[in-house]
This record gives C-alpha cells, structure tokens and sequence, in this order.
C-alpha cells in the first residue's frame, strides 16, 4: 500500500469560528533559538570572542531550559524557530522541545538575512537548515527569515519545501494567505513592537544592540499591544529569544505577560501550526499574492 499525499486542509461544510476560534484574539508565544548564530553572521571572526560566544550560548545552557520550565507550568505550546546551526549543536535541547509539544519551526541555517544573500546562496541556505531539522526527525510546518529579512522568493521557497505557514511580513496583523506558484503559503505576520530584541539586546562587539530596558516596560508595551489586538481582533505574536529573555527577571516578566494574557479571559493561545490548520478553514480569511513593489531608477538612482 502506498501513502497518499498529505491533503491540504479543505473548509469544514460547519460555519466555522474563524480563525481566531472564537476568541478576541489569539496568542502566538514565539521562540527564535538563535544562540550564536547572530555574532556568527557578524563576522567569522567574532568566533574568537568568548565574551560573545558564551553570552548566545545562555541561549541552550540556562535560558531555554528555564522558559520551557515555565511553559510547562501553564500547560502552554509555544512555537520555536531554530536555525540549522542550532539544531546542530544543540541536538538535545531542541528534541526536548519536540517532546514537550511544542512546535518546532525552521529559521535558516547559518542566520544571515537572505536580503544579503544571492537567490542561489538563499535556497543553499533554506535547503541546510531544513536538512539539519530533518536529521533530528523534525518536518517543520513554519519558517521565519532571520531577523525577518525576507526577499520576494523567500516565501515560495518555504511552499516549495512543503512549508504551510511564516512569519515574517509586516504589512498585517491578521493572518492571510500568501498565494505563489508553488501553492498556499499562511501568513502569521510579526511585528518589531512584540519583539524582546528591542527591549533587552545589548552586545558592543558584534553590535547586536544597545539597549537594556527594564522588564517594566517591555510589560507595559507589549500589555497595550495586546490590548489593542484583543480590541481590534488580531494576533498577538510574541518573538523572544532565550539569551534575552531567559535571564532572570525577564523570565518572571514573561510568565507575568501569561498571567495578564490569561487573566484577560478572552484570548486563546496557539502554535503557528495550530493556527495555520484555523486559517486554512476559514473563508473569510483574505488571499492574494505577493506584488513586488517597482521602483524607478530615475528616481531612486542610488542602488
Ligand atoms: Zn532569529
């Protein structure tokens, strides 16, 4: 006997909830597993800092492992993007996370933004990370572009693979459906605003950023985002990274954002797969494709 191709999903014949299942809002808990990759894409030689290596490898050695811990305690699936390189070095932390249900998700191999990258160097790239989840066993659902630089290719690329879901365009904060040459691709759109990137990195050499925020205000931003989707009906997409988020206090301020997210009472978590199958079955849900945006040379003469 023969396997069937896998099906898409089709639209249930019940009027469906929507994708947000009913809820205000929904919730996307996200974890980009970046570990030393990003001062790695800054320069080779960045390899030879051990201040710079030994911060991203927080990443694996206590922050993961804490956030996952709280996780747990509310029974919460989240969505982990892991580049290739990670899922190399770090074979049994992302397993671990396959084990305790969450979803794991592609993020490039090496993590430099494809936007630097030829169309060649970007497909050899989205090729070796898929390949390395795969030696773990791991078929991912979703990409993301590191540090969401996406080209116009990127999103046919991940259908072409057998992808059904990214997250890295802004111009929403609905999902929707990307429509290539290759088939569907859902859109869960993210946004620099619900990023911990911005509120806690500070790394002078590579200069990954600047900024140490109290946890306070991370908590007070990220609250009114959430406020704003529950009001509007969208999706709050929470990006953190574990050599950020996972130290101390801003690991409690996270599990505080649960607490608010739970206590608002009328949001509902999902992974991006979760949420993939919930906008597939919905009609209402916008389609269209992708329109690379022409500019004239004769205005914008500058490459
Ligand atoms: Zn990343």
């Amino acid at each position: 006997m023969t396997a069937e191709p896998a099906a898409n999903p089709q639209p249930s014949a019940q009027p469906s909830p929507g994708w947000r299942n009913g809820a205000a809002a929904v919730a996307m808990l996200t974890f980009a597993v970046d570990g030393v990759t990003p001062v790695l894409a800054a320069g080779r030689r960045h390899a030879d800092n051990a201040m710079a290596i030994t911060h991203q490898q927080f990443d694996a050695r206590r922050g993961t492992p804490r956030l996952l811990d709280i996780l747990d305690e509310f029974g919460i699936k989240a969505t982990f993007f892991v580049p290739g390189i990670s899922a190399e070095l770090w074979p049994a932390l992302v397993t671990d996370m396959v084990e305790r249900g969450h979803d794991v998700a592609h993020h490039s191999y090496s993590h430099r933004p494809a936007t630097q990258l030829t169309v060649a160097e970007e497909r050899i790239e989205f090729e070796r990370g898929y390949e390395a989840l795969a030696r773990l066993g791991i078929t991912p659902n979703g990409y993301r572009s590191p540090m969401w630089a996406a080209t116009w290719n990127s999103a046919g690329l991940a259908v072409e693979h057998g992808l059904s879901y990214d997250t890295s365009l802004m111009d929403d904060d609905r999902p929707y459906v990307i429509e290539t040459d290759h088939g569907p691709l859902v859109e869960l759109p993210p946004h620099w605003s619900l990023d911990d990137w911005e509120q806690y990195a500070y790394l002078p050499e590579p200069h990954l950023g600047y900024v140490i925020e109290p946890p306070e205000k991370a908590l007070a931003l990220w609250t009114a985002e959430l406020d704003g989707l529950r009001e509007f009906g969208g999706l709050f997409q929470l990006t953190a990274h574990s050599f950020l988020s996972g130290r101390a206090g801003r690991a409690r301020n996270l599990r505080r954002m649960i607490e608010i997210i739970y206590d608002r009472g009328d949001v509902t978590f999902m992974t991006g797969t979760q949420l993939r199958d919930a906008v597939l079955v919905d009609p209402t849900v916008e389609r269209r494709r992708l329109e690379p945006l022409a500019v004239d040379p004769a205005v914008y003469p500058t490459w």
